[in-house]
């Protein structure tokens, strides 16, 4: 049998429509559905629509207020030397240790770990924690020129980082110290031993520290002696005041407009 040419030229129209009828459906998908629709998220914006159904969330400052940081306190000259001493035997290690405890026992009562570190402690050594003092006192030579209390940051020599936070940490002291003890900061008797202070060397570079001589054995050592309490309560504020972050000063006044 021939075959007929009918069937075939209407197979090919209805191609031909059946080919219009698709494009034109997939062409009208394409414009409703835009590219617009497709989701795609942005970790910042995921990050935002999670804080917007739930606020209590909020982003903290730092690594500062987590309960269960490492804090290193050094008893300065504990298990070395006696450091100063007084005419009438009173020694400078005796007074440090009796502040070291304290500052130790308000800390853990805050929540932290607390090293009590000897003078030339072998866990020195590459030691890592959110903060490291070192505390000390200064001479009995009655000078009346010899009260106060000084403090020297580690230097950052292989960590930038270090240096920033040593003087963060610093100034929190420092403040803090002050206004508990009413003592003043003395700058001239800042010596070489405390701006290079063997344990800034031994240290993870990563680790903030600042050496405090807390007052002199001469003219403070009421203070010092008698009142060890006040003395480390000083301490706790200052530390406590870098590591919550807090503003050492009052706020600068902003220009008038
Ligand atoms: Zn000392």
């Amino acid at each position: 049998m021939t075959p007929s040419r009918t069937p075939s030229r209407e197979s090919a129209l209805s191609l031909f429509l059946r080919g219009l009828f698709w494009s034109g459906l997939i062409a009208l998908l394409l414009i409703a559905w835009s590219p617009t629709d497709i989701p795609h998220f942005s970790l910042s914006e995921l990050w935002q629509r999670a804080s917007r159904n739930s606020p209590a969330i909020a982003l903290l400052p730092t690594s500062t207020v987590q309960p269960a940081l490492r804090i290193g306190i050094i008893s300065g000259h504990w298990k070395n030397d006696s450091g100063a001493t007084c005419p009438d035997g009173l020694e400078e290690v005796t007074v440090n240790h009796a502040i070291a405890l304290r500052v130790q026992a308000a800390l853990q009562q805050a929540g932290y770990k607390v090293d009590l570190l000897a003078e030339f402690d072998p866990r020195l050594k590459g030691y890592r924690a959110a903060a490291l003092v070192s505390i000390h006192a200064d001479v009995c030579t009655p000078n009346p020129d010899y009260t106060g209390f000084k403090t020297a940051p580690a230097t950052g020599v292989q960590d930038a980082a270090q240096l920033q936070n040593s003087l963060h940490l610093k100034a929190c002291l420092d403040a803090r110290y002050a206004a508990i003890t009413h003592l003043p900061y003395h700058p001239t008797s800042v010596s070489r031993h405390m701006t290079e202070y063997h344990a800034f060397n031994e240290i993870a570079p990563t680790t903030p520290a600042v050496i405090i001589e807390t007052g002199f054995l001469g003219l403070d050592r009421d203070l010092l002696v008698n009142h060890p309490d006040t003395v480390a309560k000083g301490i706790v504020a200052g530390i406590l005041c870098y590591l919550r972050n807090e503003p050492v000063h009052p706020p600068t006044p902003t220009s008038a407009p």
